[in-house]
């Protein structure tokens, strides 16, 4: 990187590293200082960035939205497996007055738009489950203002609700509880409401807070009420946003299309993004070639809360990436450099820090802590043995030492279990079976001691007198 970045042959880069006694391959990481000084000696000027220079400014963090426009919410539709989630979004879709019933080429994108009858907008998010919604949590990125939560009249709440709920409570996002599927024989809403109780949502209609509808998405029932609930309630939650900020917003969804190169489905959270302006996502930045609404058409610019399609994309972004709108293409260069470089210590800082505990664990035994592990990983040729022997080993412990089953399975000692055996200092014990070929010889190469029985007995009792030894001899 450092070598295309000087225009530079890598080969060249790395014999002057070994000049100077680093023996690097083409993918090793080099500190600031060594680049600087191959910079230097092949010629190059250096120009140091303070390191928080870089992301600095590229979204406003204490920004006052109360003197801005309103702006439509953003929904997510969750609940349990078959409750009908996805017929609940289809059919909300189908409603739309803006598109009318024909519909045109409805594209799947990510998200898409609807007016409700009330006559405001309504994003929604077409990726339903609480695991896109969490995930995106996960990544920082806030894209829902109001949970739409599917139960069915037919089934009741379900593990999946339970969990829904617990996602939107966790997310501080307010629910409206659609109860679907009315139109079924066994539909029981009454029931849905007094269980949804035990998970403390209060619906309406029990003298709580929680809006209800009763829906069929099956026959259309009840769906303009709901919308019309969702626009209630995002006025309650009065939602704004500056439309005349440089944009920034979340990635949904991304993709690489064969014909049209790297397309990303962005919720703008704020500000408005035009055609042609310079975007940053994640590691990824690009040129706007086309912003393409829900329904296929090709925008000029893209609003608050409004879904959009990016073309123009150099990669393709990750969903739950932020998307911000900078100045210039070598902004854009620097900002995504940087990115790439912290994400990459980072991945190093991990390595070295499981190196470093593992290397702990095994000082820690060299050095004897209050109670010695005596560390084993146990083959056995049927499940039946293996458990046995992990009973008869658990017990022969005793204050000062014990034994510690790493791992237990059945078959032929592998080189995995070398490996894990190495790493942690462990024997490996095989009861019936052998070592393959490969895992005897990694086994030999790393000093692992490996043994094998055929009688539970002697295996116990070869254990038990080998962790005496680890004891103290004045015990
Ligand atoms: P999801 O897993 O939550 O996305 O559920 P789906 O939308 O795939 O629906 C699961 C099943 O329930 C499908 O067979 C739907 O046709 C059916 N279904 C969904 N909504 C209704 C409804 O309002 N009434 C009836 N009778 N069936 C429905």
């Amino acid at each position: 990187e450092l070598a295309s970045r000087m225009a530079e042959r890598a080969v060249d880069v790395i014999k002057l590293l070994m000049k100077q006694g680093q023996m690097m391959k083409i993918t090793d990481v080099i500190d600031s200082d060594t680049a600087q000084l191959i910079a230097e000696e092949l010629g190059h000027t250096v120009k140091r960035v303070a390191e928080s220079d870089v992301e600095e400014g590229l979204y406003e963090t204490d920004y006052d939205d109360s003197e801005t426009e309103t702006r439509p919410p953003v929904v997510t539709i969750m609940g349990h497996v078959d409750h009908g989630k996805t017929s609940l979004l289809d059919a909300v879709r189908k409603t739309d007055v803006v598109r009318g019933e024909a519909g045109g080429i409805t594209q799947h994108i990510g998200a898409y738009q609807v007016r409700s009858p009330l006559g405001g907008l309504i994003t929604f998010i077409d990726t339903p489950g609480h695991a896109a919604f969490s995930s995106m949590r996960a990544r920082g990125a806030k894209v829902t203002d109001i949970v739409v939560l599917v139960v069915a009249a037919d089934d009741g709440v379900k593990p999946q609700t339970i969990e829904a709920i617990s996602h939107a409570k966790a997310a501080e996002v307010p629910l409206i509880v659609a109860i679907n599927k009315i139109d079924k024989p066994g539909a029981d809403p009454q029931r849905v409401r007094t269980e949804l109780l035990q998970h403390d949502i209060q619906v309406e209609s029990m003298g709580g807070e929680t809006l209800e509808f009763e829906v069929s998405a099956l026959k259309g029932t009840g769906l303009k009420e709901l919308l019309e609930g969702i626009q209630l309630q995002a006025e309650l939650l009065d939602l704004r946003a500056d439309p005349e900020a440089s944009a920034e917003g979340t990635v949904i969804e991304a993709k690489l299309d064969r014909g049209r190169g790297p397309v990303a489905t962005v919720l703008i959270q704020r500000g408005t993004l035009y055609n042609g302006e310079i975007v940053v996502a994640g590691a990824e930045w690009g040129r706007v070639r086309a912003l393409i609404s829900d329904d296929g058409e090709s925008q000029r610019d893209a609003p608050p809360s409004t879904p959009v399609e990016i073309l123009g994309f150099n990669g393709t972004p990750e969903a739950g990436d932020r998307l911000a709108v900078v100045e210039s293409e070598a902004r854009a260069r620097e900002i995504v450099d940087y990115r790439a470089r912290v994400k990459r210590e980072r991945l190093a800082a991990r390595a070295a820090g499981q190196r470093a505990s593992m290397a702990e664990l095994m000082r820690e035994r060299q050095e004897g802590s209050a109670r010695k592990d005596y560390a084993l990983v146990l083959k056995g040729d049927v499940q039946g043995s293996v458990e046995a022997i992990t009973a008869a080993l658990e017990k022969i412990g005793n204050e000062e030492v014990s034994a510690r089953i790493l791992h237990a399975g059945v078959g032929a000692i592998t080189e995995s279990d070398v490996t894990l055996a190495q790493a942690t200092g462990a024997l490996i014990i095989g009861f019936n079976v052998r070592a393959h070929k490969e895992a005897r010889e990694a086994a030999d190469q790393a000093g692992v001691n490996v043994r094998y029985y055929n009688i539970i007995y002697d295996l116990v009792d070869d254990v038990r007198e080998s962790m005496s030894s680890l004891l103290p001899p004045n015990l």
